[in-house]
């Protein structure tokens, strides 16, 4: 039994990821690069350091962060303020973490046990009981700790807890046959039905995802659907009828809801702290149009006989 799992946020009171009032927990480690991606800290599946550069005091003046590391150049500074990190050197102690009085410092990715996870999921069971909700976890792909999250789920139904599995389902079957037994609604997208398009804007070909989709509507689960609507990738007329001929066509009526996501940008400030580029800085949206645009596929799909609405909601 896998007995931690590499958790980088946990979010109380979401309401965005399956019905009612839910906690979140996010996993990190992802095996898609989606160009919009706005969660760069969950790429990876190892603990990171990002730094806030803004936010160093600078060095001459505080320096605490100098006097705790066990490895001086592991921080490397430009002008007195600490700028990145070098992880040759670093050996993930978390001290400078620690010690950093302005925030500068922030550890993406923390080792956490069943019973840890739980105690924080407990808090807010009275929440879960009046709305309507639950747990959900979601990624960096969560897939990658589905032995875990099998773990997790199993005490979280053995409490009466509603559980949420989000996932961009690239992976293997049987990581998701782990997970099925105790999950009550998976939540998966569909982010362009051509391959080639596919790979060129996520890393991978969609394949996979499309024949799990697949194996998944011969089961007796719940499914949730989403289309991240971006400029120029995937918001066409033709993309969207090819989607709504594979949902209809291929996976037997399973998708309870298509919920259709307006690219926002995001995480820019997070791609800065971890020294990565941010490929979509110069994508430029007439937010009113982009919006009525996304209202038009909603109506579209909803005339083919598809349940879809704009954001992540379940009912107007
Ligand atoms: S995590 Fe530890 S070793 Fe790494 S930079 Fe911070 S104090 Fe130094
Ligand atoms: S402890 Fe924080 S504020 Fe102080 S020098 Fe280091 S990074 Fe800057």
């Amino acid at each position: 039994m896998v007995k931690k799992g590499l958790v980088f946020n946990i979010q109380r009171f979401t309401i965005h990821d399956g019905p009612g009032l839910r906690t979140e927990l996010f996993f990190k480690g992802c095996p898609l690069r989606c160009k919009w991606c706005g969660n760069p800290e969950s790429l990876k599946a190892n603990i990171q350091l990002g730094v806030y550069k803004n936010k160093c005091i600078s060095k001459n003046k505080c320096g605490a962060c100098l006097e705790v590391c066990p490895q001086k150049d592991a921080l490397q500074f430009h002008r007195g303020k600490l700028v990145s990190f070098n992880y040759d050197l670093c050996t993930n102690c978390n001290a400078c973490v620690d010690a950093c009085p302005a925030e500068a410092i922030k550890q993406w990715g923390k080792e956490m046990s069943i019973e840890e996870c739980m105690e924080v999921i407990r808090k807010d069971k009275g929440y879960y009981e009046r709305s309507g909700g639950g747990v959900s976890v979601s990624g960096g792909e969560a897939l990658l700790h589905s032995d875990f999250i099998r773990e997790l789920f199993k005490v979280c139904k053995e409490e009466g807890i509603h559980t949420c599995f989000e996932s961009a389902f690239h992976g293997n079957w049987s990581e998701i046959e782990k997970v099925l037994p105790y999950t009550d609604l998976f939540i998966s997208d569909i982010k362009h039905m051509d391959p080639e398009i596919h790979k060129e804007n996520t890393g991978v070909s969609n394949a996979k995802i499309l024949e799990n989709l697949i194996s998944f509507s011969k089961t007796d689960k719940e499914l949730i659907i989403r289309i991240p609507v971006i400029p120029n990738v995937n918001d066409s007329q033709e993309n969207m009828e090819a989607t709504a001929d594979f949902i209809l066509n291929q996976l037997d009526g399973k998708v309870r809801t298509l919920q259709l996501l307006s690219f926002m940008r995001l995480g820019e400030e997070k791609y800065q702290s971890l020294g990565m580029e941010y490929n979509m800085s110069d994508v430029k949206v007439r937010r009113v149009s982009f919006q009525k645009k996304i209202a038009k596929f909603a109506e579209y799909f909803n005339s083919r006989g598809i349940h879809c609405l704009v954001g992540t909601k379940e009912k107007q």
